[in-house]
């Protein structure tokens, strides 16, 4: 490819709404094009590298045993009352209507086209395994699109779902969708963990993320030396359990703590540490009271309540709610002498407490000294808070790491959620009847090239890994009037080409410095740069990555590279 004849239109300024390294090397390199927000144009260089995680994709999903499909973007909206993800997809949903005033949607995600196909095509024991996958266009209409195609509202994921007998069989095809996914970050050079993930509020499943490491991801991971890792929202928060907290035990007592409403102030008013207070959270769960206690040093994770509850719809009490339940105002909620028929959870973390400073349920009142079994009764201990780092492994009970990732692939088992719901079922070797046990397995494709930028750049631009690098090398010939020079550029490009590499040619008039500058802005890991030395027959071979210049005569730069992209 020549770069006079090409659309790179590569920027030197950082473009104004661009926050991370990613989305703004993909619009300073000429990558993608914002038509409108979340919504991109892939332009030549960025589709190349597009097509070449595709295939990565494609080649992988394949070997797993799994058969490539093409299913529609518009579906029927009916096809989500069935099963009954019209309300939990919410406004993410794309609408539209047609002529005759029917509504589609266009697909998030394909689970109900699939098991509509599986429900007609695979009636028997005989039909099953079966994996089935596409790469196609998705449509989200996220809340906040944002970081470029990392979040976008139109983007490409490889879906692919599988059904089955029992959840034997679906176990095997998870682990062996786990293999390809491994394959597949380390064949486009990623470094990645593969963490424990929330299943939602369906609950029992198993499900796990593949996070690419990047200090920008927006998923936060805690991780071990010795190998488990779990996304932040599921990890349980374990802590050492010889350590006990809260004070001495007595009577309890009621103190003023004029103006402290948070942990912080009662606190500091006080003179406690913050760990001797417990904090009391109010919620609604299918119009019950419940109340929550978490230590004052540890914040709740929402995810791990609706999953205890089974509620997606599990919300707080506003202020209120809180005045009539309790009398008293918020910032003051306690456990002791809550009305009858409230139901008390407590973060396990709550055995550790020998006493405990609570409120009062009175504007601007605690109780200290408080002691849970003798003041009041907890009816259920579960893990509810948010773990962090330094909280023990479950596995080895080292102090965990925290870290970020960016998520670009999720497996997911289902279960019998969708095959129920919809009605699709096949005949067992006694002619019985059953719902399909499936399995889903997305990944982002197009969010993958951002994360490949977001791991691999330096300050001069983009660094890709060959394996999904848009050119194999490019050929810089530094002046394009000097004939010796050019000839000998697109000679050398030529043969390169018959060998089967691809090149990029940058044969624009420009000074060599804007060139050599927008070489590095685009990231192909090889250079050859024929300028002045080339009277003494030398070239100079540079490396994207290390940075490394080599002087390499002009008749043994074509064995050179040939021997590089080999080894
Ligand atoms: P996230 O938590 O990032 O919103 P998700 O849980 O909604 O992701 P899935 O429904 O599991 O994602 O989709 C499978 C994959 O598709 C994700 O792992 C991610 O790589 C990709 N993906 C999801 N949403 C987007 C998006 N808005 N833009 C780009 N890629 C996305
Ligand atoms: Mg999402």
């Amino acid at each position: 490819m020549r770069w006079s004849e090409s659309c790179i239109p590569t920027l030197k300024e950082t473009p104004r709404d661009a926050e991370i390294q990613s989305h703004i090397l993909m619009l300073r390199a000429g990558l993608i094009k914002k038509l409108t927000s979340g919504i991109y144009t892939f332009l030549p260089i960025g589709f190349k590298v597009l097509k070449k995680v595709e295939n990565i994709i494609r080649e992988e999903m394949d070997r797993a045993g799994c058969q490539e499909v093409l299913m529609p973007i518009l579906h029927p909206e009916e096809i989500y009352r069935e099963s009954g993800r019209l309300k939990s997809f919410g406004p993410e949903l794309f609408k539209l209507t047609d002529g005759r005033k029917r509504t589609f949607a266009l697909g998030p995600t394909h689970e109900e086209v699939i098991t509509m196909v599986a429900r007609d095509e695979m009636r028997s024991y005989r039909d099953l395994p079966q994996c089935l996958y596409q790469i196609l266009t998705k449509f989200r209409d996220e809340i906040r699109p944002r970081y470029g195609v990392m979040r976008a509202r139109e983007f490409i994921m490889k879906d692919a779902y599988s059904f089955h007998v029992d959840e034997k069989s679906l176990d095997e095809t998870y682990r062996r969708i786990e293999t390809a996914y491994r394959r597949i970050i380390e064949r486009c050079g990623l470094e990645y963990r593969v963490v424990e993930a929330e299943s939602g509020y369906i609950g029992g499943n198993e499900s796990h993320e593949f996070m690419v490491l990047a200090d920008n991801g927006e998923d936060r991971i805690l991780s071990c030396d010795c190998g488990y890792a779990a996304n932040l929202e599921r990890a349980a928060a374990l802590e050492d359990d010889t350590e006990s907290r809260g004070g001495e035990e007595g009577p309890f007592r009621e103190v003023e703590t004029p103006g402290s409403a948070t942990v912080e102030e009662v606190s500091r008013f006080l003179k406690v540490p913050d760990t001797d207070i417990v904090k009391t959270l109010l919620y609604d769960t299918e119009g019950k009271r419940i109340a929550v206690l978490l230590p004052g040093d540890r914040e709740i994770n929402n995810i791990k309540l609706t999953r205890i509850l089974g509620d997606p719809e599990v919300r707080f009490l506003d202020p209120e709610e809180i005045k009539e339940l309790t009398g008293g105002p918020v910032g003051y909620s306690g456990p002791v002498g809550l009305p009858k028929g409230t139901v008390i959870y407590a973060d396990k973390l709550i055995m550790k407490y020998s006493s405990m400073t609570v409120g009062a349920n009175r504007a601007e009142v605690h109780l200290t000294g408080v002691v849970p079994g003798r003041d009041f009764e907890i009816n259920s201990f579960e893990d509810l808070v948010l773990a962090r780092e330094g909280d023990l492994c479950p596995q080895c009970q080292n102090g965990l790491k925290l870290s970020n990732g960016i998520e670009v692939g999720h497996i997911f088992k289902l279960g019998i959620k969708y095959s129920e719901a919809m009605h699709a079922s096949f005949l067992d070797e006694n002619g019985e009847s059953h719902n399909f046990i499936m399995g889903c397995y997305g990944f982002g494709v197009s969010r993958m090239v951002a994360a490949a930028i977001e791991q691999h750049h330096d300050k001069d631009g983009i660094i890709w890994p060959e394996s999904i690098s848009p050119f194999d090398l490019i050929i810089l010939p530094v002046n394009v009037g000097n004939k010796e020079v050019m000839d000998t550029a697109n000679e050398l490009g030529e043969k390169f080409i018959e060998k089967g590499l691809s090149v990029l040619l940058d044969d624009r008039d420009l000074s060599p410095g804007v060139k050599f500058k927008d070489s590095e802005l685009i990231g192909v890991p090889l250079r050859i740069t024929i300028g002045r030395k080339l009277t003494d027959g030398v070239v100079e071979l540079f490396h994207r990555k290390t940075r490394q210049v080599e002087e390499v005569p002009v008749g043994k730069i074509f064995e050179k590279i040939l021997e590089h992209m080999e080894c």
